[in-house]
């Protein structure tokens, strides 16, 4: 599902004296299938984007294109119901929003809330929390009785289980440690490359954009100033200081390399090898 925002202006309380502009004149294209990679500082509107992706928010200005649905400020919330359908989200520490007394019954919630059987919901969560690395016994526990990081993995199948045609994460590595976020980064691009599944990682870690990522955009307040590809953001040394975003790792060791040897390599090294 394409995914196209234009001329998106956002205004938080906008009438009341406590207005506050997030997103001026927002110009971003996500084409189907791709991995798109949203970065920025703190207060840059990241989250703000997040949040119209699947009309939790919508434009005081401009509009919003998902598939064929457009979502502009005079759309009715009826309207919405089927891109809240389409875009899943799983936000930061999603293990935060379970709630049910067993695994099952919080991977079968949503669905069930969007008229799918329960049987249906049932086949589904049978099937996604092997896909996501957990045991079929899970189903049966309290959530609270997991681990953080398994917790995290029935928050995703939840959100997965509404067969979302495009996902969107929001710092989904946040309070990991470095092998918890690496299996919880892959796992996603997993998902990405099996179910061409539009991913669209909101995140201020430019090593897992450079990683990950097929196309970035970077936010800088409240604007969209830099979308490319990869190579294309990373290796332009003056743009990222323009917006005091530092390079990831793997390119700082290689710009330190080349100045050593006293020559640029043919290509720009984005991914660690293991
Ligand atoms: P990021 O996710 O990049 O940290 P946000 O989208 O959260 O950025 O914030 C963009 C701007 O909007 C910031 O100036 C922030 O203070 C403001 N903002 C965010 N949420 C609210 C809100 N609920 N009410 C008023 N202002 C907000």
């Amino acid at each position: 599902m394409d995914i196209q925002l234009q001329k998106v202006s956002y205004a938080y309380a906008q009438g009341t004296p406590f207005e506050k502009r997030a997103l001026f004149d927002v110009e971003l294209a996500i084409p189907s299938g791709s991995y798109q990679a949203i970065i920025g500082h703190t207060g840059s509107g990241k989250s703000t984007i997040l949040q119209h992706l699947n009309a939790l928010l919508k434009p005081t200005e401009g509009t919003i294109q998902i598939g064929d649905k457009t979502i502009t400020a005079g759309k009715k919330a009826k309207d919405l119901k089927p891109v809240r359908q389409k875009v899943g989200i799983v936000f930061q520490f999603p293990e935060h929003q379970l709630f049910e007394e067993t695994v099952l019954k919080d991977i079968i919630f949503g669905p069930m809330n969007f008229g799918i059987s329960e049987d249906e919901a049932t086949k589904r969560a049978h099937h996604l929390i092997e896909l996501v690395g957990l045991p079929l016994t899970v189903l049966d526990k309290s959530p609270f009785d997991l681990s953080g990081g398994q917790m995290r993995r029935v928050a995703i199948a939840g959100v997965l289980a509404m067969e979302p045609e495009v996902i969107v994460l929001d710092e989904p590595t946040a309070g990991l440690d470095p092998r918890g976020r690496k299996e919880i980064m892959d796992l996603f691009l997993q998902l990405h490359k099996a179910r061409n599944l539009t991913t669209i990682l909101v995140t201020h870690s430019m090593e897992d954009a450079a990683r990950y990522a097929d196309r970035i955009a970077i936010m800088h307040e409240g604007k969209c100033v830099l979308t490319g590809n990869p190579a294309e953001i990373f290796g332009n040394a003056e743009q990222l200081a323009k917006y005091r975003l530092e390079p990831p790792r793997i390119v700082r060791f290689q710009r330190e390399f080349e100045e050593k040897v006293g020559r640029k390599l043919p290509t720009l090294c984005l991914t660690e090898e293991e």
